[in-house]
């Protein structure tokens, strides 16, 4: 999803080395992620258009954090979200692919606030038609990756059981030898 790749953007070493990188600020990284999700840029975002980027990742984390805490988001957190988006017109279009036809949305301008638009709209997307519920933040405290949940039983707690989920298990390990010498 355009929404939880944009988020995890602020990447953080999740073996505890306490290393972090914005990747938002790599040109190598944005190229990708836009190609990833068929998203076209005029340019790389401008310092101002990359504070609203940033503006823009905080507010959907905020609301992320509130559903993986159980709860629901501020009232005044979706109003921004929808001024994002409001910012960003769609056109409706009926596309015809052999004999099928799909209904799209076709952004109207181009430029990194119709971008903003997109990822919020794709956020939407997942608050109406999927479950929010299940928007999880990897139990690692030094990982914190974004992830939707979509486990039978929705009891994925890490982003990778393999990686942090092993190490979590190492560690508390760990912690109960060193509490019991
Ligand atoms: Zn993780």
């Amino acid at each position: 999803m355009i929404w939880d790749d944009f988020l995890n953007s602020m990447w953080r070493d999740w073996r505890g080395s306490g290393r972090s990188e914005d990747r938002l600020e790599s040109p190598e990284w944005i190229g990708q992620w836009l190609s990833e999700h068929r998203l076209t840029a005029p340019h790389l975002p401008s310092p101002q258009e990359m504070v609203e980027l940033k503006k823009l990742r905080d507010l959907l984390l905020r609301i992320v954090q509130a559903f993986a805490a159980g709860s629901q988001p501020d009232p005044e957190d979706l109003g921004e979200l929808n001024r994002v988006m409001a910012d960003g017109p769609v056109v409706r279009q009926i596309v015809q692919t052999d004999q099928r036809y799909r209904l799209d949305c076709v952004p109207t301008l181009l430029g990194w606030t119709q971008i903003g638009a997109e990822i919020a709209a794709s956020f939407a997307h997942t608050l109406a038609d999927k479950d929010p519920a299940r928007m999880r933040i990897c139990s690692n405290p030094d990982c914190l990756w974004v992830y939707y949940d979509d486990t039978r039983n929705r009891s994925k707690r890490y982003c990778d059981d393999k990686l942090c989920g092993n190490l979590m298990k190492v560690r508390r390990f760990r912690a109960r030898k060193k509490a019991g010498d």
